[in-house]
């Protein structure tokens, strides 16, 4: 007979998401995207941070104070980084699991790159600006996005 308690797809991917995030070198918000076919096979994955070539030690990681000084300017989020590195040209039909809502800049790319299906586990920014407009645009083209239900077992992270 086969193992019973064996983890789900979404636990499988949702934890990869986790554990991504976990490369982060932001101090105060580590978020990990986990792109995945519709045959359950890996396509890409990405967390927060710097650009390719930017160094980590030089760039500036401070949430305020003049906005050129601030990473807001600078920082990838997890689903672009997911998206843009991902080493497959098409990822029409695919789903993304992210620990965290994405903004309405990453929902533009998730929405230009073809995914169809999000899985977000934190939705602590629900109410801002940002997450509205993420809204208005995955209901205006389709995009299907459900709340992650835990079941205990993932890795432990504050997002
Ligand atoms: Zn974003």
């Amino acid at each position: 007979m086969k193992r019973t308690d064996y983890i789900s797809w979404d636990e499988y991917f949702m934890g990869i998401a986790l554990l991504s995030a976990m490369r982060s070198k932001d101090n105060n918000s580590q978020v990990g995207a986990c792109i995945v076919s519709p045959e359950n096979k890996i396509l890409s994955l990405g967390y927060n941070g710097m650009p390719i070539g930017c160094n980590d030690d030089d760039m500036p990681w401070e949430r305020e104070g003049d906005d050129l000084n601030t990473k807001y300017m600078y920082v990838c989020h997890s689903e672009l980084n997911a998206i843009l590195n991902s080493p497959h040209n098409d990822l029409t039909g695919a789903r993304m699991y992210v620990t965290l809502f994405p903004c309405n800049e990453c929902a533009k790319a998730i929405i230009q790159s073809g995914i169809k299906e999000l899985i977000y586990l934190s939705d602590k920014y629900h109410d801002t600006h940002a997450s509205i407009a993420s809204r208005r645009m995955f209901n205006m083209t389709g995009v299907k996005y459900r709340a992650y239900q835990p079941t205990g077992r993932e890795i432990h992270l504050e997002v």
